[in-house]
């Protein structure tokens, strides 16, 4: 068995409906439901069919991507108290890329991974498909602590880990749509412009996608489109046919040096790794770490060729503005079009969501988005709409972390670029766990240290005045603004960011 990184040898890492017992936020019952779950309800796996509602779009199931595929019944759950060489809390693409390398690196570890519901039921089965080399944080914040070249190891890495996930998609055989298009920001007003630089003129953004008033783009090919549930699911069965075991639906209750306790028994291992992102404010004693921001996605009716002729949109490259509020889009492979943007920031007293279903408005608002962005498209049908968390630490940087005098790490807030950092994430806590020093354990990111969330109510009206400015700032600019506004720089000083 390999060599641990611990000083000692103990022997034995949004929930559904998970709420905490905060008081109950404007719009929000005792029972942490918004006003939308109070008239609707939550009906299996949280889904709300057009059926249920007239008119009413298809709504939480997870996602769409998740109803695509099936939605899976949990396997495996813990049974009673148990003992193995690392246990990871939280079955999304963090907790099973690092299961994945650790099995890679020494296959006789027993690890096991702690999942509440089934593996990628949080944001890794329910996001927007950017497979990007974005920065998962702050480019001033990682230089502070590692210089320029520091930020600049940390982009290469972040490039190289689409190319990994490419490669290990290949390799294991994991049909996840991947399609390495390449991404396509346009900018749709002079401050937008300013601020992406773009190489592309209005005509050759034309030439890639019709955007209604784009003046200028840039096209980054470090972007892949895939589809996330078939991502997830494919990687946790990869991990499963090597040996890892996945309890799902075991909620973790706690966690702390040598040992997890969940609802279905205590878990005792040397190495405990905590994944949980946009959930980790549901664990005992980490309620301020990462705010759970949210995030919403519609998904159109399959578009015809005529509309796809209208909007222009011949290749796969995935598509992305520059608002403050900003938009994520990309070309399902089954040709609708899936379009994500911010809707409602956060719940009151870090809230996630149940079962992915997200506010009315905020289908009424990604409406509104798609057709400032495709007018041919007024009036399509919407089949899904669904939302998720994210974490967002206090200083909008990510971390990946490992001690091991305790044998606690933990790994996430990449503030909504995740998909491809879960990846390097997963990596570079294999490298921490296994004591190896690599160009990876020395990235920015590792051991990064931030203070926590301000108490509620200050966390909520902080959150939600944030997104009342950048919406203010995005108005002004839309309205001719030639450079950003001031509201957005004060509200970027405010947040920390
Ligand atoms: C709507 C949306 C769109 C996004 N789009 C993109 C995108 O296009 N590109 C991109 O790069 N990033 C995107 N992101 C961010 C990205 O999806 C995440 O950063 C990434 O998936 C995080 O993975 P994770 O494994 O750390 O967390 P998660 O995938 O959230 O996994 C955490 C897991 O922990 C489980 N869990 C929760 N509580 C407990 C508990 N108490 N005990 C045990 N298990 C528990 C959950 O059920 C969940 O499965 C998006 C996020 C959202 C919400």
């Amino acid at each position: 068995m390999l060599r641990l990184l611990t000083n000692t040898a103990r022997i034995a890492p949004c929930s559904a409906g998970m709420t905490s017992g905060s008081a109950p936020a404007p719009g929000e019952d005792g029972r942490g439901r918004s006003r939308d779950q109070q008239e609707y309800g939550a009906s299996a796996r949280g889904v709300k069919t057009a059926r249920d509602h007239d008119g009413a779009v298809r709504n939480g199931g997870v996602s769409f991507w998740w109803q695509q595929v099936g939605l899976p019944s949990p396997a495996d759950r813990l049974e009673g108290g148990t003992t193995c060489d690392v246990a990871i809390v939280g079955g999304g693409l963090t907790g099973l890329w690092t299961a994945y390398y650790l099995h890679e690196a020494d296959p006789s570890l027993d690890i096991r991974v702690l999942e509440a519901e089934f593996a990628g039921f949080g944001a890794s089965g329910r996001n927007g498909g950017w497979l990007s080399s974005e920065l998962a944080g702050s480019a001033a914040t990682y230089a502070a602590v590692a210089g320029e070249a520091g930020v600049q190891r940390l982009r290469a890495e972040l490039r190289a880990s689409v190319d990994e996930v490419v490669d290990v998609t290949d390799r294991e055989g994991i049909d996840a749509d991947v399609v390495r298009s390449g991404v396509l920001y346009v900018a749709r007003s002079q401050a937008q412009a300013g601020r992406l630089a773009g190489e592309l003129d209005a005509r050759q953004v034309a030439e890639r996608i019709r955007v209604a008033g784009a003046l200028s783009g840039h096209f980054d090919p470090d972007c892949a489109r895939v589809h996330p549930a078939k991502l997830v699911s494919g990687v946790a069965r990869v991990v499963r046919e090597r040996g890892v075991r996945i309890h799902e639906g075991t909620r973790v209750t706690s966690v702390g040096p040598g040992v997890v306790r969940t609802e279905r028994g205590t878990v005792r291992a040397p190495v405990v790794l905590r994944c949980l992102e946009g959930f980790t404010a549901g664990l005992a004693g980490h309620r301020r770490d990462w705010l759970p921001m949210n995030s919403a996605i519609v998904v159109t009716a399959p578009l015809t060729d005529a509309q796809w002729d209208a909007v222009g949109w011949s290749g796969e490259e995935l598509l992305g503005d520059e608002a403050h509020a900003y938009c994520y889009a990309q070309r399902t492979a089954d040709g609708r079009i899936a379009l994500g943007g911010r809707g409602v920031p956060y719940r009151f007293g870090s809230r996630t969501d149940v079962d992915g279903r997200t506010q009315d408005w905020t289908v009424e608002s990604l409406r509104t988005t798609l057709t400032s962005l495709f007018p041919a498209l007024e009036g399509i049908r919407f089949d899904h709409a669904w939302c998720g968390v994210l974490g967002v630490p206090r200083d909008w940087s990510a971390s990946v972390s490992f001690d091991p005098a305790t044998g606690l790490g933990h790994a996430g807030g990449y503030v909504g670029s995740g998909l491809t950092a879960t990846n390097l994430a997963g990596r570079t806590l294999r490298d921490l766990v296994l004591g190896r020093s690599t160009d990876l354990t020395a990235l920015p990111w590792t051991g990064h240290d931030v203070r926590r969330w301000e108490p509620e109510p200050l966390r909520w009206l902080g959150v939600h005045a944030l997104y009342r400015l950048y919406r203010a700032a995005d108005r002004r600019e839309d309205a001719g603004l030639t450079r950003t506004s001031r509201i957005a720089r004060v509200a970027n000083r405010v947040a920390g960011r």
